[in-house]
């Protein structure tokens, strides 16, 4: 897609491999085969132990609200047009949290601890974006 004009992640050998797995719709995140750590954002190194022996798994794409907001005013001016938006920080049940957008859902209903699940938002034909949706009942 052409036209897109807000900020897009830095993509570096580490994070291309999350990235990628954007594009073909799956979320990933790293284990640490040492001590079991759930890593999210990727790194190279276990932040509990140390260790380097990271491997990469496919989340659930499931999840919980664990806080969110709702911009309806004086938003960064890339992201003005898209008022209001919500901003989320998401649990998911692999335990890891990432903070992205509650999309294609009422944002007046959104609540903590909803139920939330991932869409991949294809901002760019390079860069795919993992958001969330609410699932089940919406008030
Ligand atoms: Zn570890």
């Amino acid at each position: 897609m052409s036209g897109y004009n807000k900020p897009l992640p830095l993509i570096t050998q580490l994070s291309k491999v999350f990235y990628d797995g954007c594009k073909a719709n799956k979320l990933l995140y790293q284990v640490c085969a040492d001590c079991g750590e759930i890593i999210f954002f990727p790194k190279q190194t276990c932040p509990n132990c140390m260790g380097h022996s990271l491997e990469w798994k496919e989340s659930s794409g499931r999840g919980r609200i664990f806080t969110f907001t709702v911009t309806y005013d004086y938003a960064p001016p890339e992201f003005a047009a898209d008022t209001p938006y919500a901003l989320a920080i998401v649990v998911l049940e692999e335990g890891f949290r990432m903070t992205s957008n509650i999309v294609e859902s009422d944002l007046d209903a959104i609540r903590c601890d909803m139920p939330v699940e991932v869409v991949f938002d294809p901002v760019t034909s390079d860069i795919t974006l993992p958001k969330f949706r609410l699932v089940g009942r919406t008030e």
